[in-house]
């Protein structure tokens, strides 16, 4: 299926963007286009307008500096698998970003793509509520910075305001004792997560000082899996505390749990346990 027909333009700047949006209203911005084109091709969206923001240099790239990590919203997926910095101190966004379909998603699709268009199954939206991330915005008020945990607020629903732009994301980086994994039940076709975990614990002395989970896929936006932190802080990181503290993952979910054609609302409840008690044992494995 072909795209319905639109004006493209090309910014060479974040402020020549953010004009292009303000002057081309329902315009949408166009990163990797791996899940923006489908929806053109599927006829799901029809923009008079699409804004190419891939040249702008600003937006790309991967920094650690006093013990933040500043990601550019337009670092690819396979960028973020590469990174021996980020593998060293972030290992849970190297390793999902690595899990992302296939090559030529990787190759084109971004972080900060994957985050705006806000998919249930996406895997970065779940990890970057376990790590506690801040996404920056700039738009016609001027810069914010948005808090991982409140930004996703539905399905494929932000807190981005109209004419905003995502250009970057901080995450801090693991401090001594700390560590992270993700995993996840991935569609055997997609490779989109039908539940995806990430796990980030700190141990000392062998006892779990704390821990934070976040479980996507279950519910439309990513969730805190907080009686599963609960649960672990605090005790012996061993196979059975970690099996007691994922099996209260259901907890978290309430009513919205998705049913599909992948996995029925069943399904997924029963399973849900299985993912975060692998995800929470290679993270513990790591920080150990
Ligand atoms: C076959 C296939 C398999 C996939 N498998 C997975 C998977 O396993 N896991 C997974 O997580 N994802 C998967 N994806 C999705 C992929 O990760 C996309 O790259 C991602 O969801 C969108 O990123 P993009 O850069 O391509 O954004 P685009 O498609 O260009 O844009 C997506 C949306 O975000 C908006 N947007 C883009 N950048 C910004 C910005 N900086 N500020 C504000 N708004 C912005 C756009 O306007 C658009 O509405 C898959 C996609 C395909 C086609």
């Amino acid at each position: 299926m072909y795209a319905p027909e639109f004006d493209y333009y090309r910014a060479g700047s974040v402020s020549e963007a953010a004009g292009l949006l303000r002057k081309h209203p329902g315009a949408k911005l166009l990163a990797g286009g791996q899940s923006l084109i489908p929806l053109l091709k599927l006829r799901l969206a029809a923009p008079a307008a699409v804004i190419d923001i891939g040249r702008i240099r600003d937006l790309k790239g991967i920094t650690v500096k006093d013990g933040t990590i500043r990601i550019g919203a337009m670092t690819t997926h396979a960028e973020l698998a590469a990174s021996a910095e980020l593998a060293e101190t972030c290992p849970v966004l190297a390793q999902a970003a690595a899990g992302i379909g296939d090559p030529a998603v990787r190759n084109r699709g971004t972080i900060g793509g994957n985050v705006a268009h806000a998919d249930p199954a996406s895997d970065l939206p779940t990890v970057l509520v376990a790590l506690e991330a801040r996404l920056m915005a700039e738009g016609p008020d001027g810069k914010r910075t948005l808090d991982a945990g409140g930004f996703f607020q539905g399905l494929m629903t932000t807190a981005l305001k109209e004419h905003e732009i995502l250009t970057a994301i901080e995450i801090p980086a693991h401090p001594k004792g700390q560590s992270s994994a993700y995993a996840k039940f991935a569609h055997p076709a997609s490779r989109y997560a039908v539940i995806g975990v990430a796990a980030v614990i700190t141990a000392s002395g062998g006892k779990c000082s704390s821990a934070r989970v976040a479980v996507g896929g279950m519910v439309p936006r990513p969730v805190r899996a907080s009686s599963v932190e609960r649960a672990l802080t605090g005790q012996e990181l061993s196979a059975e505390s970690i099996a007691k503290a994922a099996a209260q993952v259901t907890e978290n979910l309430g009513n919205e749990v998705l049913g599909d054609i992948f996995a029925s609302e069943q399904y997924r409840r029963s399973v849900a346990s299985v993912w975060v008690k692998r995800a929470l044992t290679q993270a513990v494995g790591r920080a150990k």
